[in-house]
C-alpha cells in the first residue's frame, strides 16, 4: 500500500474557507490526500456533506473543529480530531461562540467606517455562508476586491491585527472549556499552529504545560504557516511535553492559503504521529464501499 499522506487542518464555507465541504473534499482526493480532517471554525454543520463527499473516493473523513480560545491576552486555537459532532457539550459550547461573532463584525465594520472604509459589513457578509461565522477572513476578502490591499497576508498585516484599525478584542472559549468539549466528544485535543502565537519560550512552556493540564494530547508540528526550523522547533517541544504530533495545511482556499491540501513535508522522524493509535483499517472499509 502507498504511503499515507495525513492532513487534518482545513476549511470550508461553513466557516471562513471558500470551497463547499464536498468541493474541498473532491480537492484533497485529487491532491493525494488519504486522510482528511475538516477543521472548520466554531462549526461541524459542514461534516455531514463532506462525509456524503468522501464515500467512495478512498479517502477517509475525520470529524473535527477547530476552537476559537481566549488565554490570557492571547487568542489561540485548538484543533479537536475525532470528535462527535452530536456530542450536546460540544454542541452548546460551539453555538455560544459563534453567537459572539455577529457583534464583533458590527464593531470592527464601525472602525473601518472611522477611517474611511464605509459598508464593510454588506461587504464581508457577501463572502460570508453562516451569518454567525462571520469573521476577519471574510472582511479580508471584501477589501481585497475593493483594492486597497493586493492579498491576505498584507490586508491582516495593515487592518485586522491587534493595534490595527479593524481589530476588535474578543472573548473566546476557556481553554479547560474547549479542550473539556473536545475530550468529553471522545475527541483528541491539539494545539494549532503554535508559530503563529506572539509568545516568547516561556511563555509558550507555560501554555503547553497548562494544555496539558486540561487534556490536550497533541501539537501541530507540520502547518502551513510554519516555517522549516518551526517544525524543527515543534518537535521538540513535542518530545519535551509528551504530546503527540500532527500536520495539516490550514487550507482555506485555492490561491489565499500558505499550502495547498496534503502539500506539506512529512513529520519529522522524532515526532509520534498523533494518528498512532488511530483504526486505520476503517480507510480500507470506507474505499471498499
Ligand atoms: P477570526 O476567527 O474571525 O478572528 O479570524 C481568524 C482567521 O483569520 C484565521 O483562522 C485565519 O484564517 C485568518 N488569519 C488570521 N491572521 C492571519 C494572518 N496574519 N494572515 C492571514 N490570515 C490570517
Ligand atoms: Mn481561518
Ligand atoms: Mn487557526
Ligand atoms: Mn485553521
Amino acid at each position: 500500500m502507498s504511503e499515507q499522506n495525513f492532513d487534518l487542518h482545513c476549511h470550508s464555507n461553513v466557516s471562513d474557507g471558500v470551497l463547499l465541504p464536498a468541493d474541498l473534499v473532491a480537492r484533497a482526493a485529487d491532491r493525494g490526500v488519504t486522510v482528511l480532517a475538516l477543521t472548520d471554525h466554531d462549526d461541524v454543520s459542514g461534516l455531514p456533506a463532506a462525509h456524503a463527499a468522501a464515500r467512495g473516493t478512498g479517502m477517509k473523513l475525520i470529524n473535527g473543529v477547530e476552537i476559537s480560545v481566549t488565554w490570557g491576552v492571547h487568542t489561540i486555537h485548538i484543533i479537536g480530531l475525532n470528535i462527535d459532532p452530536q456530542s450536546p457539550a460540544l454542541v452548546a459550547g460551539l453555538a455560544a461562540i459563534r453567537s459572539g461573532r455577529e457583534e464583533r463584525a458590527i464593531k470592527m465594520a464601525e472602525q473601518l467606517t472611522r477611517i474611511g472604509i464605509p459598508n464593510s459589513l454588506a461587504g464581508a457578509y457577501r463572502y460570508v455562508e453562516n451569518r454567525n461565522s462571520i469573521g476577519r477572513m471574510h472582511f479580508a476578502r471584501y477589501l481585497i476586491d475593493l483594492g486597497i490591499v493586493k492579498d491576505v497576508r498584507t490586508v491582516f498585516k495593515r487592518y485586522l491585527v491587534k493595534g490595527k484599525p479593524g481589530y476588535v478584542p474578543h472573548q473566546w472559549a476557556g481553554m479547560a472549556d474547549a479542550i473539556g468539549w473536545i475530550t468529553a466528544s471522545g475527541g483528541q485535543a491539539v494545539l494549532a499552529h503554535p508559530g503563529r502565537y506572539t509568545m516568547g519560550e516561556g511563555k509558550m512552556q507555560e501554555l503547553l504545560t497548562e494544555f496539558k493540564s486540561c487534556g490536550g494530547t497533541g501539537i501541530e508540528v507540520v502547518t502551513g504557516s510554519h516555517t522549516v526550523e518551526q517544525y524543527a522547533q515543534f518537535a521538540r517541544l513535542a518530545k519535551k511535553f509528551d504530546l503527540l504530533c500532527s500536520r495539516g495545511s490550514d487550507f482555506h482556499g485555492p490561491d489565499e492559503s500558505y499550502k495547498d491540501l496534503g502539500q506539506l513535508p512529512q513529520l519529522p522522524e522524532i515526532c509520534t504521529p498523533i494518528w498512532q493509535d488511530w483504526a486505520l483499517s476503517e480507510t480500507a472499509r470506507d474505499t471498499a464501499s
